[in-house]
């Protein structure tokens, strides 16, 4: 029964990964730029730039002032002042003749000291023309008014800031610009934690670029879309910043109702074959277990008949001249069987001439009571072996049109059940009346019944209450199944009726005196 699941869950699945692309083809996403309140960043920004100024200021200030110390002390003097002053190298002197002295400042970290430039005039330069150096021009060396500036370093790292006093010496400082950049980093991110909180807590997107490229303030995820909105730069001395602002998106995601209809349409059709092709699937194999279980049934209810007829007639044979009446009784149980196993033939016959399309009924005059009371006959020996009393209510003895043949099939399969299943009640009712122009049948039992959710499945081909071979009375499933066909295809009906014990069918067939019946093709047969 599993190999019927491989059409249907691969369907639903193809439906839902129809469901789920179709989905993803209609969905319309718009960006929508909500234009931010500049007021908080302006705010931020100016008292950030003041910051910076201040910082800048200070700096100078505490470079110009060293300078101005450093004229007329020596290396030694100076060396602590350089340590404790963030980002000074080295600071060196120079005389109008050339460099006086010079002293270290904080020790950089290994593998730095390489990079820190030399600094020479040109006159040194030109005789000595080291890789990393920064030559103060002549101009400035023999310059004879106070001044100060700054001269770029051989790569971004370093830069060197002079400082010329009246008296015509010239103070240099190598400024380490990355320690310089850190330390203003640090100082800064502590300070702008109270100015930069209301742009923080009414999440605008805001980032902050430090002179040497790194971010101050990484831009918050949101931004990856573009670029900034503002940028607000901001140069001093010490490097330059970028304060740089986005607007806010917002995704609007719709769907296109065409594509989404299209692909729910398509979803839904593919689930609907899908369910289809897994319930006819699951018919075909009910069916193709059905037809082995009724081949097994067959052949089960052939070959108990003709054991019985063998072992009877031997048994005849043998009491043939000591005990002619034991001989006789046995001769009628093997015309019983024999009639058993035409039944069984004949039921056989007639359902697959019904499912080839071939079953044809004749209309003829008859008494329903005489074909009753023929069939009744053919079982009496059985029902009174069994013990069940009979109890017939004759009231169909007119003569109409029917097809004999088939009342007898359908009477006979009717009280057939009734010697299998409901013997044990010990009794059979039979009624036959005339309503009109209708025959009623009504043949009961005070046996075990039939459970009421199985009411209607005993009228279908090979259903059976009990399905087992061995459990229970044999059968093939076909009785009910034919007998309510046969009764349909003359234009009545077979039921069961409910009853308080056992079983209750009731047929009702159209009987006038000139019966019309509907054959297999639909002609009216008279
Ligand atoms: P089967 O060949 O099995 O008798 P039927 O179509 O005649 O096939 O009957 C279908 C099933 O209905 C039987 O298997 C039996 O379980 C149930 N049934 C039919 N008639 C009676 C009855 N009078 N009492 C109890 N059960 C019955």
């Amino acid at each position: 029964m599993k190999a019927v699941w491989f059409t249907l869950v691969p369907m639903l699945a193809v439906a839902v990964l129809m469901l789920w692309g179709g989905e993803r083809m209609a969905r319309r996403t718009t960006e929508e730029r909500v234009p931010a309140d500049r007021g908080r960043l302006f705010d931020f920004t100016a008292s950030f730039r003041e910051e910076l100024d201040r910082l800048d200021a200070l700096y100078l200030q505490h470079l110009d002032e060293l300078a101005a110390y450093a004229f007329r002390r020596s290396a030694n003097q100076l060396s602590p002042h350089c340590e404790n002053t963030v980002g000074i190298r080295k600071l060196l002197v120079f005389g109008p003749e050339g460099k006086r002295y010079e002293a270290d400042g904080k020790k950089p970290a290994i593998g730095e000291s390489s990079r820190i430039p030399q600094v020479l005039t040109e006159s040194e330069a030109g005789r000595v023309s080291p890789k990393r150096a920064v030559v103060i021009p002549k101009e400035i060396l023999e310059g004879n008014t106070p001044g100060k500036g700054w001269l770029a370093g051989p790569d971004s790292s370093h830069r060197v800031y002079w400082f010329r006093s009246s008296e015509l010496y010239l103070v240099a400082f190598v400024i380490d610009q990355e320690e310089l950049d850190r330390c203003l980093e640090a100082h800064c991110s502590t300070w702008m934690k109270v100015p930069f909180s209301p742009l923080s807590e009414a999440g605008e997107l805001v980032s902050i670029q430090g002179p040497s490229g790194r971010p101050w303030l990484e831009a918050p995820p949101e931004t990856q879309a573009g670029p900034a909105a503002l940028v607000l730069p901001h140069r001093t001395n010490l490097g330059e910043w970028e304060v740089l602002a986005w607007d806010k998106l917002k995704i609007r995601s719709q769907h296109d109702p065409t594509v989404l209809a299209s692909a729910a349409c398509i979803a839904f059709v593919l689930s609907l074959a899908g369910i289809y092709l897994h319930a006819q699937q699951k018919r075909a194999l009910r069916l193709a277990e059905e037809r082995v279980s009724f081949v097994n049934r067959v052949s089960h209810e052939l070959g108990t008949p003709l054991t019985n007829i063998l072992l009877n007639l031997d048994l005849a044979r043998r009491a043939l001249e000591d005990r002619p009446a034991e001989s006789r009784r046995r001769l009628s149980l093997v015309h019983e069987e024999v009639q058993r196993l035409g039944r069984l033939v004949s039921n056989v016959l007639t359902f697959s001439r019904g499912e080839r399309r071939t079953l044809e009924l004749r209309s003829i005059a008859c008494t329903p009571d005489e074909v009753v009371e023929g069939i009744l006959a053919q079982f009496q020996p059985s029902l009174d072996r069994r013990q069940v009393r009979v109890e017939w209510q004759r009231g169909a003895s007119e003569r109409t049109r029917l097809d004999p043949d088939a009342l007898s099939q359908i009477v006979g399969n009717l009280i057939n059940n009734v010697e299998k299943y409901a013997s044990s009640g010990g009794w059979m009712g039979i009624e036959t009346s005339m309503l009109g122009e209708q025959l009623h049948l009504r043949v009961s039992d005070r046996g075990p019944g039939i459970p009421a959710d199985q009411s209607e499945r005993v009228f279908e081909a090979f259903e059976r209450v009990h399905r087992g071979v061995s459990e229970g009375a044999s059968g093939t499933g076909l009785g009910l199944a034919i007998a309510r066909d046969l009764a349909r295809r003359m234009g009545g009906d077979l039921l069961l009726v409910s009853s308080d014990k056992g079983c209750r069918f009731e047929l009702v067939l159209p009987a006038t005196p000139a019966l019309s019946v509907i054959t297999q093709d639909n002609s009216s047969v008279a």
